[in-house]
């Protein structure tokens, strides 16, 4: 049995006395009004960016430096850059949100900063100081909000990201890293409002191993999940669930979001974090609040067998999947080769539909923020 690893969420603060000085480059071409507000009307995910990125640049003995907000626009990279080559790479995805009463705040970001520090960390790559992380966020967001949806269901989806920038082939870790932000105005995720998802569960691929980079936000483990992705698509489906790779037993996660059980008795389970899952800031909101609510939840394994005979005694009632860009999505049909099992009565599940609700509200400003996690920004 392998150790959890410490998880970001319950990490230390950041430590103090960490910033850098933003140079400042206004966009000279930014997007005309009308045509942002046009950009803006179904912005869809992840493909409408705002006209400001940040840039950071690091050099082994030199540390960070240059910090700049500038124009969005293509970088140029080496054709040896490092990360071309053996992927050192990581990211992080969150949220900012123009709230009714006109204030603009970002949810748990610390966490996500923590996180981002984790990941470096596994993939031997420098630790981006929280601060400065969380300083970076705030240049953008203030640059470029007029780019925030105010629509009921539309965010600013930030994400950072570090990558070796080193242009050298050896192998070893790189010795200059560029970190970057950019920012996307998205909409609902899904067009039409949250439906069941259909999961195809892959007996043939794996996702992360023990040892391996499954708890690293790291684009190589999406790399690595696209061709089961691909396989679920080919079945129907709109997402694959992963197998733990050592018994190809037991549910780890999905490609990019992480998933959960409820129980007639109104409990909930969720896999636990044994360096295979990636530990997801909504996975650790919806326990906190599940909890609130006066629920047992349990991090254990659950295996395929007991899931699907639970979902078919009716012992298990709701099953939802995860993460910052669609909140929670239901689960309705699991799908493996030759047969497959519907979770409660193929629908939105009550419990499912509450914790979706009591989340986004506190996102959106709209419930009580007991636990702090509403950071305002402007
Ligand atoms: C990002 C991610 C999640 C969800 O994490 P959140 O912090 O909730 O957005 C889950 N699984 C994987 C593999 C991820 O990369």
């Amino acid at each position: 049995m392998t150790l959890p690893p410490p998880s970001p969420m319950g990490a230390p603060p950041a430590s103090g006395g960490d910033r850098l000085d933003f140079e400042i480059h206004p966009n000279p071409r930014p997007v005309a009004p009308a045509e942002r507000a046009a950009r803006l009307v179904n912005p869809g995910f992840g493909r409408v960016f705002t006209d400001h990125m940040v840039t950071i640049r690091y050099a082994e003995g030199k540390g960070w430096y240059d910090a700049r907000v500038e124009a969005y626009g293509p970088i140029s990279l080496d054709p040896a850059a490092a990360v071309l080559h053996y992927a050192q790479e990581i990211f992080e995805g969150l949220k900012a949100y123009h709230l009714a009463d006109g204030r603009v705040v970002m949810f748990r970001p610390e966490a996500n900063a923590r996180r981002f520090a984790a990941s470096a960390e596994r993939m031997a790559m420098p630790r981006l100081p929280e601060q400065v992380f969380l300083d970076s966020l705030r240049e953008l967001i203030k640059i470029d909000r007029e780019w925030i949806p105010t629509t009921e269901e539309g965010s600013l989806y930030l994400r950072p990201f570090m990558f070796a920038s080193e242009a050298f082939l050896g192998v070893r870790p790189a010795h200059e890293y560029l970190y970057l932000v950019t920012a996307s105005s998205v909409g609902a995720y899904f067009a039409g409002g949250v439906k069941p998802a259909t999961m195809w569960i892959s007996q043939e691929y794996t996702r992360a191993a023990p040892g391996g980079t499954g708890a690293a936000k790291c684009g190589g483990n999406y790399a690595a999940s696209l061709a089961a992705q691909a396989e679920a698509i080919e079945h129907g489906c709109d997402q694959v669930v992963f197998l733990d790779a050592v018994r190809r037993e037991y549910i780890d996660e999905l490609g990019g979001m992480n998933i959960f059980f409820v129980y007639d008795d109104g409990s909930l389970v969720t896999p636990p974090l044994t360096g295979t899952i990636l530990p997801g800031i909504t996975r650790d909101s919806i326990i906190t609040l599940a909890r609130d609510e006066g629920r047992r939840v349990e991090e254990r394994p659950v295996s395929l067998a007991e899931w699907r005979a639970d979902a078919r005694s009716g012992r298990m009632r709701e099953a939802f999947a995860c993460g910052t860009a669609a909140v929670i999505t239901p689960i309705g049909v699991v799908r493996e080769p030759g047969s497959e099992f519907t979770v409660g009565d193929g629908g939105t599940g009550p419990v499912t539909e509450s914790l979706r609700r009591t989340l986004v509200d506190i996102q959106r400003g709209r419930a009580e923020d007991r636990h702090g996690w509403v950071h305002r920004v402007l």
